[in-house]
């Protein structure tokens, strides 16, 4: 039988038909990945229990369980801790980091049957937009291998898009899902603030951060986003999620005027613009709307980021966890131990967000940019309470990009994350959907179209990504 492509509900159906078992399905992908890894660098460890865990999920279905993950086969980004496996974050601080605790969506995945078939690389501590930070080497681009997959989730999005796992998580601090989700022309989701638990993530910036699907279709989002949302004691900004609302049967949505169009590739411009038409077409009624502030979410976003970045890697001392590097005396100890396990991104980061926060300049930086977020809060409100249902943009500026390309000028990277930061900002969820192609060295390089809602409405993305879904 053909199982190349399949989404979550596909392979759903064809375990309930009994048409294949978890254990085929795992075997197929496991043979992809035998296949493709080598070239892709996309998993940085293939799990010898995953076909333990897939003989255990067909026994649960045997015995007549039933659940739209039970027996899927799943892939993990690094940072996210499954108990007795590494996650290194793709660190060599962490190189042989043993988790020895659940993340609770692991949890969640684990309580419906889900088969992680390994963890996935990404940019170091979730830095970076190319996977080009990672401490294991660059993840190539499935659709050009001669380009990234994006980042920091790139090998999350690079399994999905190569068929080597149906689906994968992945975290979002700054569009770390969306955009590699883009880049490789699959659906990524950044939902709610406080609608996932980060029990179990290693941190990057902890009033940004959220775990997010990485999928082949805006369904199978659905699918894990349903079961991994929720209250969790162990994270307290996690909230009750608020089910049962009505979704207005003609939505009003909004583009920020002026933000879209400046050093915008032309054919994201085309295919933006495609997609508005075909929503229109739809019923949806689009308008441009001021909403003054955005454009000063990513230089906000690179203060506050790295000010709290700065805080969360303090606790890697080489004295508690992973590296450790032996000096004269205690300082020595941190100070080489850090030298060592940290690379060139981590150390920026570490070193500006230790600047920002500094006596003297926390009022110019920190507090400034706190409060600059506070007036991007307020225009998205203000969209939101004027009938719009949702905002939309790209999700990038461009298409997956050549390895090596921007690496040597950090600028440039960051502004991989012009559109995806304002969601993080201000905590509301996105989703980013594959909306056509751009030709390059005669490749189609898959480009996304991006939608906000308002704070805990992910039904609304998933209802506008159904429409958009190219
Ligand atoms: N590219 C962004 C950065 O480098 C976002 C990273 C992320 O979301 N983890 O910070």
């Amino acid at each position: 039988m053909e199982l190349n492509n399949l989404t979550i509900k596909r392979a759903d159906e064809l375990l309930r038909e009994r048409q294949v078992s978890a254990v085929d399905l795992t075997e197929y992908y496991l043979k992809n990945i035998s296949e493709k890894n080598r070239g892709l660098n996309a998993y940085l460890e293939v799990f010898e229990d995953a076909k333990l865990s897939a003989v255990e999920a067909d026994s649960r279905r045997a015995l007549g369980e039933d659940g739209p993950l039970l027996g899927i086969p799943l892939a993990i980004k690094d940072n996210i801790l499954i108990e007795g496996h590494i996650a290194s974050a793709g660190s060599k601080i962490l190189q042989n980091y043993k988790a020895v605790y659940d993340a609770t969506v692991i949890t969640k995945l684990k309580g419906a049957g889900a088969v992680f078939l390994g963890r996935t690389n990404m940019d170091e501590f979730a830095h970076g937009s190319s996977t080009e930070n990672s401490a294991y080497g660059v993840t190539r681009n499935p659709v050009d291998t001669d380009r990234v997959p994006g980042g920091s989730s790139g090998g999350s999005a690079a399994v999905v898009s190569g068929d080597m796992a149906v689906a994968s998580l992945g975290s979002d601090t700054g569009g770390s899902v969306r955009q590699p989700a883009s880049l490789c022309g699959i659906v990524g989701l950044k939902p709610t603030y406080g609608a996932v638990s980060r029990h179990g993530l290693i941190a990057m910036g902890s009033s940004l951060d959220q775990i997010g699907p990485l999928t082949k279709s805006v369904d199978d989002a659905e699918i894990i986003f349903n079961i991994i949302r929720g209250m969790d004691p162990m994270d307290s900004t996690t909230r009750e999620y608020p089910l049962g609302r009505d979704i207005p049967g003609k939505m009003k949505l909004a583009i920020p005027k002026g933000f879209v169009g400046k050093g915008v590739a032309p054919e994201v411009l085309e295919n933006f613009n495609a997609t508005v038409k075909r929503l229109q077409l739809k019923g949806y009624q689009i308008d441009e709307v001021e909403l003054s502030n955005i454009k000063y979410a990513l230089p906000c976003y690179y203060v506050i980021m790295p000010a709290e970045v700065s805080t969360n890697l303090a606790r890697f001392d080489g004295v508690r966890y992973g590296l450790h590097v032996d000096g004269a005396n205690l300082m020595e100890d941190y100070s080489k131990s850090r030298a060592h396990g940290f690379g060139a991104e981590p150390r920026r980061r570490i070193m500006l967000g230790a600047y920002v926060l500094s006596a003297g300049y926390y009022d110019a930086y920190y507090k400034k940019a706190q409060e600059v977020i506070g007036l991007i809060k307020r225009d998205f409100s203000k969209v939101f309470s004027d009938g719009y249902s949702a905002i939309i943009t790209p999700t990038a500026a461009g298409p997956a990009f050549k390895i090596g390309e921007k690496f040597s000028d950090p600028i440039s990277m960051y502004l991989e994350d012009v559109f995806t930061v304002s969601a993080n900002v201000t905590g509301v969820p996105a989703i980013s959907v594959p909306m056509g192609f751009a030709e390059r060295d005669g490749k189609k390089l898959p480009l996304g179209f991006q939608i906000m809602a308002p704070h805990f409405r992910e039904d609304i993305l998933f209802k506008i990504g159904r429409d958009a879904e190219f």
